[in-house]
């Protein structure tokens, strides 16, 4: 059987929710799953996936952008990850940056925050699980700036989630050492310039997530997204790239088990 494993889903804090999106990614065949937090919403959901059935679903838990309002968001970072063992995380996120209706000085708060994460995520050697929306060239600015940073050594590399730039972007990311993960949105009716990014991906750097529950893919459009339609992802995948299914389910499998691989 093909196996795929979806790098980024969010998960409702609801028990019986949780075990029909297990149910249903087993039987089409997602054997492995990150379940990611990303704010104190998002964050009990990815415990309670991860916690249900720790065999399928790997765990990270972060704050991203919404925490970076004041007073303290470094504070709550710091509170959030004392509270859990780092034993449990497979990855810290999601973190990261997003520039719609947002000021200079919440820009400037958004990248103290992305970059206090990254700090932590290097101590704890744990990959890190980025977003960028409207904020690529910050993005590159904190990743680049923190590689110069004496706490940066020994840190691992992490994936842009969700990757949606361009090649341009694309390729700085490659160069700094990230993986790049696709998610719904490379199987729009539009995104073929995004498709031709895709297939430009060295094939040891391309992952595949659904972003549950954003961004279902087409041909499923209208119903809420779920990990089990990480499925239609790969295929618009391997389509693009000149490839079997079952050759990039199993490529893609085995780079998020090396990138996560504690
Ligand atoms: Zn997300």
């Amino acid at each position: 059987m093909t196996t795929f494993f979806d790098t980024h889903a969010h998960f409702p804090d609801d028990a019986a929710a949780v075990e029909g999106l297990l149910t249903r990614a087993g039987e089409a065949g997602v054997t492995r799953l990150m379940a990611v937090g990303g704010s104190p919403d998002l964050n009990p959901g990815a415990l309670r996936a991860a916690a249900a059935r720790p065999q399928q679903v790997l765990l990270a838990l972060g704050l991203d952008r919404e925490q970076a309002a004041p007073p303290d968001a470094l504070a709550a970072a710091d509170a959030l990850f004392d509270e859990i063992e780092p034993e449990r995380l497979a990855a810290v996120g999601e973190i990261g940056l997003d520039y719609q209706r947002v000021d200079a000085a919440g820009r400037r708060r958004q990248c103290a925050l992305m970059e206090h994460q990254l700090e932590r995520a290097a101590q704890w050697e744990l990959p890190v699980i980025i977003h960028t929306r409207m904020a690529d060239v910050d993005t590159l600015a904190v990743l680049r700036n923190a590689s110069t940073l004496p706490w940066f050594r020994g840190a691992r590399p992490g994936v842009i989630h969700c990757f949606t730039g361009d090649q341009a972007f694309a390729d700085a990311l490659l160069d700094l050492g990230y993986y790049l993960s696709f998610s719904g949105i490379v199987t729009f009716a539009n995104a073929g310039p995004l498709r031709a990014v895709a297939r430009t991906i060295p094939a040891e750097r391309l992952l595949i997530e659904t972003d549950t529950p954003f961004l279902t893919p087409v041909p499923l459009r209208g119903r809420p997204n779920e990990p089990a339609y990480v499925t239609h992802v790969a295929s618009c995948l391997a389509r693009a790239r000149g490839m079997a299914l079952d050759e990039l389910a199993a490529l893609t499998t085995a780079n998020a088990g090396r990138l996560f691989s504690r």
